[in-house]
């Protein structure tokens, strides 16, 4: 490894270190710093889906499976299946943050549409990118980049769900060792009704892990799919079970090693994640900019309701959180990208440095996939009610994208699940000594039994208090999850509901940071004067926040501490929750929404 390359490693970030070091503003990514060619991107896909499938809204609500197909085959001919594939099997091999604002602008218009490309893309066709030899990667990929084959990923059974590694499907080798024979049931399965190959997972003997396969569809082959889900929503989205019955596939066709399954399944879900919170971002903008554009039209007593303080709040609140999560997600990105070409520099291959990369920050990928499936959620459910009895009309564009946005918080593992992962996966790396917990927890106890200062601090720079509340609000969460580690060991993973606390306070520090960091490197670079909304927007999401930990960590200090020692976490979670300054939120909201009003849009 080079000098060059070894100092830049060394300035990295770690996934999950944020916790622990102070990230500075003008070492986070936000959308003001894409590239000219990243603007492209970004352009044409957003053409792409004016032009072709938001008008279209209606068309998939239809359930027309076909119109998906076709669209989806569109899209391949335009290049943005291969975003992420590498030139060498005909995609675009671009960076981790162009696949990211691919999958973000591309998604806004329909669940359905976003559905069928999350799948393919990425659980579909990644597993062959990350874990496929030559011959497979040369077979396959360049199929699924251009879109003449589409690609589904079967690892969910009827009795294998959130517990995926429990599956039935059993694959057993031929006498004469050329292929295997699959036989068992999936369920769930997205785009089962157009692919051509499908990611199947199986079992082979009494294996603990199960094995990835790459399935060609043929229904000559044992293959045979259910009827059509009926869903809540993400109506053109084909879901279907997927039956296999002997269906036999050459021993070539096995991805990785036997017992890999599992973990190809785990880093395959990681980019799903982080790809599964860019792809709720634009459908906030739209539901914003439908919600403004009728609050400004819709008068009620002799008034836009626009001017009143109601509406105003929610079109705040609803472009707060769009604001935080752009700022988290690129953030992140970046820094997987960032990763990925340290790993590349290193010598690793494309293959190997885009797993560790990704796997480096699976904890953010869980955080971005918790967060904002439920900002969209509450984005679309605020979008409905700015429409009143409108909003309720499937003739207004809020209802569907209510109840697409459902299905965010199910898939890609539920968000219980992602919770408890954010913070399992935190505890492992800090007893691997990935990141340094321990030392930081220990100041925090020690800090909790010492005499507070009592200096007045100078807040007169942009953001000095949100940073001092950032790092105290890192202090609840290593006093609570330190003590609950401490007190129960590795059992804390039965205490799920502490668990669950400890998830919700480390994503509101992530993403309450994410937003003041970017605000604050756009105030340094475009002049504070500019970014007035912006600023607020990072100030009333820490507010939020802050009232969000206390809550939080509450719940888990009386569940677990008693006594002198409960007293004292409570007296310390007081004082790291306590603003010097408290802002004025509703002044706050007015500012935010008044640019939103103004601009008739989200103009962020
Ligand atoms: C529209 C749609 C498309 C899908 N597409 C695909 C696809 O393409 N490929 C594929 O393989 N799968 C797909 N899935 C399946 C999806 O990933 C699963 O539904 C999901 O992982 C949850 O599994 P489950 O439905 O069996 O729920 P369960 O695992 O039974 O969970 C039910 C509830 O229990 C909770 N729970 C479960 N285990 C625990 C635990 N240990 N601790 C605490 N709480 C727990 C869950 O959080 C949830 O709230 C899709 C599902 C849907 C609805």
């Amino acid at each position: 490894m080079s000098t060059e390359t070894e100092n830049k490693k060394k300035d990295l970030i770690r996934g999950g270190q944020f916790l622990v070091k102070e990230t500075k503003a003008e070492d986070v990514f936000t959308p003001e710093d894409f590239t000219e060619e990243q603007q492209m991107m970004k352009d044409s896909v957003k053409e792409f889906v004016d032009r072709e499938i938001w008008p279209k809204k209606e068309e998939f609500e239809k359930k027309n499976y076909k119109l998906t197909e076709d669209l989806m085959r569109q899209a391949g001919e335009m290049g943005f299946l291969g975003v992420s594939v590498p030139e060498e099997y005909e995609g675009l091999g671009m960076g981790f943050v162009t696949t990211m604002l691919v999958v973000d602008y591309i998604s806004g218009a329909t669940g359905s549409f976003s559905t069928a490309f999350g799948a393919h893309t990425g659980i579909g066709t990644l597993p062959i990118t990350l874990y496929g030899t030559e011959e497979q990667k040369k077979k396959y990929v360049p199929k699924l980049a251009t879109g003449e084959w589409f690609g589904s990923y079967a690892l969910t059974e009827p009795g294998a769900g959130s517990d995926a590694n429990s599956g039935k499907t059993k694959a057993v080798l031929s006498e004469d060792g050329k292929y295997y024979s699959i036989t068992g049931q999936k369920m769930w399965i997205s785009n089962a009704g157009f692919c051509n190959l499908m990611i199947v997972f199986a079992r082979i003997e009494d294996d603990k892990n199960i094995t990835g396969f790459i399935v060609e569809y043929d229904p000559e082959n044992g293959i045979s799919l259910g009827e059509e889900e009926k869903k809540l929503g993400i109506h053109s989205s084909s879901t279907r079970q997927v039956f296999f019955n002997e269906t036999k596939v050459p021993v070539e066709n096995m991805l990785a090693g036997r017992g890999d399954g599992f973990k190809i399944a785990m880093n395959a879900l990681n980019v799903g994640r982080i790809k599964l919170a860019g792809a709720c971002l634009d459908a906030q903008r739209r539901t914003i900019t439908e919600g403004v554009k009728y609050a400004n039209e819709r008068v009620q007593f002799k008034t836009p309701i626009a001017q009143f303080g109601a509406i105003k709040s929610k079109l705040a609140e609803m472009a707060t959180s769009a604001y935080a999560g752009e700022s988290a997600c690129y953030r992140a990105a970046k820094d997987i990208e960032s990763r990925i070409e340290i790993r590349k520099e290193e010598g690793g291959s494309h293959q190997e440095a885009e797993l560790k990369g990704v796997e480096e920050f699976a904890i953010e990928c869980s955080i971005l996939k918790v967060a904002v499936s439920e900002d969209i959620q509450n984005c679309t459910d605020e979008g409905i009610q700015i429409l009143g009895g409108m909003g309720f009309s499937a003739d207004a564009p809020m209802e569907s994208a209510w109840r697409d946005a459902r299905i965010a918080r199910i898939y890609e593992g539920t968000n219980e699940i992602n919770r408890m992962l954010s913070v399992g996966m935190l505890i492992k790396k800090a007893m691997k000594g990935h990141v340094d917990l321990l030392g930081p927890a220990t100041k925090v106890a020690d800090e909790l039994t010492g005499i507070p200062s009592f200096d007045t601090p100078d807040y007169s720079a942009l953001f000095a208090e949100e940073k001092e509340m950032i790092a105290k609000l890192k202090k609840v969460f290593l006093m609570v999850a330190g003590s609950a580690v401490q007190k129960f060991g590795p059992q804390l993973e039965d205490h799920q509901q502490l668990l669950l606390a400890s998830a919700d306070i480390l994503i509101e520090i992530y993403m309450a940071e994410s937003a003041i960091l970017r605000a604050e490197k756009n105030a340094k670079r475009f002049g504070e004067e500019s970014q007035q909304e912006q600023i607020a927007m990072a100030k009333l999401y820490l507010y939020h926040a802050v009232d969000l930990v206390n809550q939080k960590a509450k719940e888990g200090i009386v569940s677990f501490a008693e006594g002198d020692e409960q007293r004292m976490m409570l007296m310390g979670l007081k004082r790291f929750t306590k603003y010097n300054n408290q802002p004025n939120v509703v002044k706050l909201r007015n500012l935010i929404a008044d640019k939103v009003i103004e601009e008739n849009k989200y103009p962020f």
